[in-house]
């Protein structure tokens, strides 16, 4: 790292303590910077780095709410507004138990880039809460959202800040979030949420856009080798949103998806994953994986390690942060993995990416693989802008371009740094440069 990036990130770890998760997606983009402001060496004036690292805002709430048994508890919202300079503040909110502001902040950082990526005018954000919606019945999960949106409605709007889901929301998050947002409002206002319901302002593909994304990506840097998913084994964490609408495009493309994941244990299904199957149990009855096992005759549930222990031609990890480490980077590529597309936030640890370029095989980052998510949400935006709404076809054929440009973005800024193929410095640079050139058109702000 060049000495005036090196002293922006311990300002970041000084200022910013315990978040560790903040501190790591700091480094991965500030360490990528090295060549570009080595090149252009203006980015480094006028403060930008040590701007670009700073939340504009930063909300924190109490959010009480009633279980069915007449209990009191009390969790905590979130909502960083990272950065405006492109658009609205845009990004998920998420759920889980783990929600921290240290996490929230490493998700805002990482939207900044990656809605950059998708070059359709949205700022970065990210939300959410130390709620876990697991075991809460319909009604907890709708007064916890009412409750949390009484605080957040006060802070977004379509043109202010535009939040989505991520783990823990869902369609019936979303649901029950804009129904309390409408009613505090008195306003419909479609565009301040994204991954609305069909019959109520939201996009075809919306569902599948995060994972259909992740695919093509995969496939767009095969293609730079002459090659296909066609015939490849695939790998998958995770069994939510993100991991089910990968392994239907991966099946689509003539790949073979064998496993899935959730924090109960992996699924190894050698026929290749039932589609049908997973959706019935994670999608309608909310089930654990051990109820696809349960009727899938051939599949095995493995409660111990990691997915990452299976051999396989593609890895896709789609369930959260730091899931792929080190170790099991080494474990896949004995495997004989040759591409690792991500689904998740920063899934893979900072020794995993290593070994993965160490060995050169094709690596793309979460904030490029996983952009078509945002990117189709940034649709809906402009479908609810315009009163109007596109076939399935139309929307997949947006989202299908998008992400080609987002490949080509990145293959061609690790060219013009000096490290052809390196798709992390390619969509850092992409990115960042794409922030930065506005931020400093837009003054000291
Ligand atoms: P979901 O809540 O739909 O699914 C998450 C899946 O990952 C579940 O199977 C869950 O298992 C598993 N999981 C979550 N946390 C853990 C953990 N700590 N240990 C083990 N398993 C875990 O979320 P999404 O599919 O929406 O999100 C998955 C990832 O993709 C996240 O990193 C998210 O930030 C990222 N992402 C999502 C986008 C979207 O459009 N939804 C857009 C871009 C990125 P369990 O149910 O047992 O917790």
């Amino acid at each position: 790292m060049q000495d005036v990036v090196e002293k922006v990130y311990e300002q970041v770890v000084a200022r910013n303590r315990g978040e560790v998760e903040f501190h790591q997606a700091v480094h991965e983009v500030l360490e990528s910077l090295g060549p570009v402001i080595a090149k252009h060496p203006h980015y480094a004036e006028g403060a930008l780095l040590e701007r670009i690292v700073e939340p504009e805002r930063q909300i924190m709430f109490r959010v009480p709410w009633v279980d069915d048994a007449g209990q009191v508890h009390v969790n905590r919202g979130f909502r960083i507004e990272f950065n405006s300079a492109l658009g609205p503040y845009k990004g998920g909110l998420r759920f889980h138990p783990s929600v921290n502001a240290g996490i929230i902040k490493f998700l805002g950082f990482e939207q900044i880039f990656k809605n950059a990526l998708t070059a359709q005018g949205i700022g970065g954000g990210k939300g959410g809460s130390d709620f876990d919606p697991h075991g809460r019945s319909d009604a907890e999960v709708m007064r916890f959202c009412q409750s949390f949106m009484t605080e957040l409605a006060r802070h977004i709007g379509p043109s202010t800040d535009v939040p989505a889901g991520d783990i823990g929301v869902g369609g019936r998050e979303i649901g029950y979030l804009f129904g309390q947002y409408k009613r505090l409002r008195n306003s419909y206002d479609a565009g301040v949420l994204t991954g609305k319901g069909l019959a109520w302002g939201g996009s075809l593909v919306r569902t599948e856009a995060t994972g259909y994304g992740t695919v093509l990506f995969a496939q767009s840097m095969l293609a730079t080798k002459g090659e296909s998913l066609e015939g490849k084994k695939v790998l998958v964490s995770g069994a939510g949103n993100v991991a089910i609408y990968a392994i239907e495009k991966a099946q689509q493309l003539g790949a073979t998806p064998i496993t899935f994941s959730d924090s109960s244990g992996y699924v190894v299904d050698e026929a290749g994953v039932d589609l049908e199957l997973l959706k019935q149990v994670k999608e309608v009855e909310r089930g654990r994986v051990a109820d696809y096992v349960e009727r899938r005759p051939g599949a095995r549930l493995v409660t111990g390690g990691s997915v990452w222990d299976v051999p396989g031609d593609v890895a896709l990890p789609c369930a959260t942060q730091n899931e792929l480490d080190g170790d099991a980077a080494v474990t896949l590529l004995r495997g004989g993995c040759g591409v690792v597309s991500e689904g998740a936030n920063m899934p893979s640890t900072p020794e995993a990416v290593e070994a993965f370029q160490k060995a050169g095989i094709l690596f793309a980052p979460g904030k490029a693989a996983n952009a078509g998510g945002v990117a189709t949400s940034a649709l809906e935006m402009e479908q609810n802008a315009g009163r109007t709404r596109w076939d399935f076809a139309t929307a997949e054929a947006k989202l299908t371009g998008i992400m080609t440009d987002i490949h080509d973005s990145c293959v061609a800024a690790a060219e013009e740094y000096g490290r052809p193929g390196d798709y992390v410095l390619g969509a850092n640079a992409a990115g960042f440069t794409r922030v930065a050139d506005v931020m400093i058109a837009h003054g000291i702000v």
